[in-house]
């Protein structure tokens, strides 16, 4: 017979750090503690949760495992302690108040979309919060919106001014309840409450009107998607042209009845952070034409909030919901203000009571090379950080001009707000200076340097001028490829490969066609597009067709017309090509640039695709979208970067009359071609695709899969976006030194 010992009673101390605030995760830790016979406690500090248990060490050591195994699914658990220490002969398990006083570490959560158990109370005629559009749990609900200070406590939240009923305190402080200092916790009694109803605004969208819906990170404006008149008159209203407008559909299913929708896509839809999914539109459904007619995908959303859900419940049918704002501008977030703001373009109003602390956009995802690939960061995944592989200095990094995010960096740890747009407007900067004191006062974080883009003339470094701190001038090539480096934790050398629409290059030129051979902090730029010259500079951004008319010029010389495009129109850019053509001829305004991007512009003016930009990278998507399902292997000549054989092939094509999907094609492979020509001759085995270029799917896809097969390393973006919403975190992770 065998003599079992009795196991030595141990107490293990576990400190996690990272999102284990606001998600449920102490309740969890009791009912895991009690339910395994362990007695202890668990509390929440402002650097960590912190638990300590003591029974049986085998005991200790399962429960260790069970801690992370079973572990609240919105948690992100960023780094794990251990001690184990002598047992104290404690007899139960407690839940003990929080600790105020370590520093301020914890990752703040993001907003969290409405849980299954909520939405099924929702809409449970027995339920006390039958069709309660505020109700949330430790699961779900907002968070980053409505926090005004840490630690994550209601005092220090909007709801500081809805006092808990007595049902809803008991659910609160009992930590068997899904709704255990659940900190937005409300109910019909007590909570916030609409001004006006869901009947009312189901009503007027089907009357074909705009409405200003009050949502999680903002207002939003919501019409009928299947209304081209309606849909219309939101673009006029809104002062937006083509760009796609994204939708909201009832459920799942009724969302598969308008997109193809691949497993993983599904998963994305219905995560937490329930985010915008671009998807392949079905052809032949009843959405109108101009929602996104430029576009190869439809941006779907589904419900993420209890307020959402009820409204689509009653109409089920897709809605256009898009930002309340006008173009360019942020996001409303206060009543009275989007009484003003959105007074011209909303016909009707659903507001409520519970204030909204920052906006927060919806977040945009498009799946590629298998997984989520963010191309706007916000709603569902701000604020929380990236883990970086090496400790950084304390230092702010306010990010670019366009789709601006600002970061800081907290040891290992970046943390990066939401998306805050183009610093174009006074209401943008506004929202930038709040977006760095929102991050600075949230980790009581003082920063020591300031980092910022290399332009002389982007908002943010002006800012940054003014800030009075040591100023870290980063390239802003070199900030894509290290933002991509990082999250993807890449040591050693690598070849950092950064196309981009344009960026300050450290000659003083317009880059985005550039590759750097990355190793030791050292960024040695090894090849680049060949340059080429823009009429205008920035006014060729929006004017592709000047692109056009610059390497039409320099392949034919004095020969070459004015590019003839599907677009050609009246009378007004005839005379501005007279101006271009004396411009190139005389080298007047004309700036040196060897982007990509601009070169995306060139080609689809050239095949007869897009003579302008309407918005930011219309041209690039345009031309992608022709490829549609041609798969070829032929590509044009793009040897060197020399884009002088490409232009002539591409014109020889159009007046032959070739298809403008091959040409894409051709070009898309040709770019493929010169990617792997450099990385065969720069032998570093891992390669970094960043910039606003490798928005492109195809472009992607293609290049990773025929580098991968040719042996490289490839590493795209993950958790910021590949364009400049993710300028920050390589700003940021440059500043080490
Ligand atoms: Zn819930
Ligand atoms: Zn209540
Ligand atoms: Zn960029």
């Amino acid at each position: 017979m065998t003599v079992v010992a009795k196991p030595a009673t141990q107490r293990l101390r576990v400190t996690l750090r990272g999102a284990v605030q606001g998600v449920g995760f102490r309740p969890f830790v009791y009912r895991l503690a009690t339910e395994m016979s362990l007695s202890g406690w668990v509390l929440n500090s402002s650097a960590g949760l912190v638990v300590e248990v003591e029974g049986p060490t085998e005991q200790l050591s399962l429960f260790e495992q069970r801690l992370e195994q079973e572990r609240p699914k919105a948690s992100v658990v960023t780094a794990r302690e251990f001690a184990w220490l002598a047992a104290e002969g404690s007899t139960r398990f407690e839940i003990l108040a929080s600790d105020r006083d370590s520093g301020k570490t914890v990752n703040v959560l993001p907003d969290l979309a409405t849980c299954t158990d909520c939405r099924e109370e929702l809409f449970d005629p027995d339920n006390r919060r039958f069709a309660y559009p505020f109700t949330n749990c430790t699961n779900c609900g907002p968070r980053y919106t409505i926090v005004v200070d840490i630690p994550y406590d209601r005092p220090n939240t909007t709801m500081r001014d809805f006092v808990l009923c007595p049902r809803c305190r008991e659910e609160y402080e009992n930590p068997a309840n899904r709704r255990f200092h659940a900190q937005p916790n409300a109910c019909p009694v007590c909570g916030p409450k609409l001004e006006g109803t869901i009947e009312d605004v189901v009503e007027a969208l089907r009357a074909g009107k705009i409405v200003a819906l009050k949502g999680i990170g903002g207002f939003q404006l919501l019409v009928d998607a299947r209304n081209a008149d309606v849909v219309g008159r939101l673009r006029q209203r809104k002062h937006r042209e083509e760009k796609p407008f994204a939708l909201m559909m009832p459920s799942l299913e009724e969302a598969r009845a308008y997109c193809e929708i691949a497993p993983s896509e599904a998963e994305l839809l219905e995560s937490q952070a329930a985010p915008i999914v671009l998807l392949r539109p079905r052809p032949g459904t009843d959405i109108a034409a101009n929602v996104a007619h430029c576009s190869p995908y439809l941006g779907v959303m589904l419900p993420y909030s209890p307020l959402h859900h009820l409204l689509m419940e009653e109409c089920r049918f897709p809605l256009i919901a898009t930002s309340g704002n006008r173009s360019d501008e942020p996001i409303a977030i206060a009543n009275d203000e989007a009484k003003v703001r959105l007074k011209d373009i909303a016909d009707h109003f659903l507001m409520h009571n519970r204030p909204i602390v920052r906006a927060c956009d919806d977040s945009v995802v498009r799946l590629t090379r298998g997984r989520a690939g963010i191309l706007r960061r916000a709603r569902g995944y701000a604020p929380l950080g990236v883990r970086v592989a090496h400790e950084l200095p304390p230092v702010l990094a306010v990010g670019g001009h366009l789709k601006n995010t600002v970061a800081i960096a907290v040891g290992q740890d970046v943390f990066l707000s939401q998306h805050i747009g183009d610093l174009e407007t006074l209401e943008a900067r506004g929202a930038f200076e709040k977006a760095i004191d929102d991050l600075c006062r949230l980790y009581s974080f003082k920063p020591e340097a300031v980092a910022c883009d290399l332009h002389p003339d982007y908002a943010s470094t002006h800012w940054a001028e003014k800030s009075g701190l040591p100023l870290i001038r980063v390239q802003h090539h070199q900030a894509h490829v290290a933002a991509c480096a990082a999250e993807n934790n890449v040591e050693g050398a690598y070849l950092g490969i950064s196309w981009d629409g344009t960026g300050y290059g450290l000659d003083g030129a317009i880059w985005g066609g550039e590759f750097f051979h990355v190793e030791g902090g050292r960024y040695e730029r090894i090849a680049h597009l060949r340059s080429f010259g823009l009429p205008g500079g920035d006014v060729a951004v929006r004017e592709g067709w000047r692109s056009a008319a610059s390497l039409l010029y320099e392949v034919l010389g004095a020969e070459s017309a004015a590019p003839d495009t599907a677009e050609q129109s009246q009378g007004k850019p005839r005379l501005d090509e007279a101006k271009v053509r004396y411009m190139l001829e005389h080298g007047i305004n004309v700036v040196a640039t060897t982007s990509v991007g601009r070169l995306f512009d060139a080609v689809a003016c050239i095949s007869g695709v897009a003579r302008q930009n309407r918005f930011e990278g219309q041209a690039a998507m345009l031309l992608e979208n022709e490829i549609g399902l041609l798969r070829t292997e032929e590509a044009y000549a793009l040897a060197g970067g020399d884009w002088g054989p490409l232009i002539s092939a591409v014109l020889a094509d159009k007046i032959a009359g070739v298809p403008a999907s091959l040409m894409a094609a051709r070009f898309h492979n040709a770019l493929v071609a010169w990617i792997l020509e450099v990385a065969g001759s720069a032998k570093l085995k891992q390669i970094v695709l960043s910039g606003g270029v490798f928005q492109n799917r195809y472009l992607t896809e293609r290049a990773a899969a025929a580098l991968e097969a040719a042996g490289f390393a490839v590493h795209t973006h993950r958790q910021v976006p590949p364009n400049d919403g993710g300028i920050a975190l390589g700003q940021a992770v440059m500043s080490r030194k």
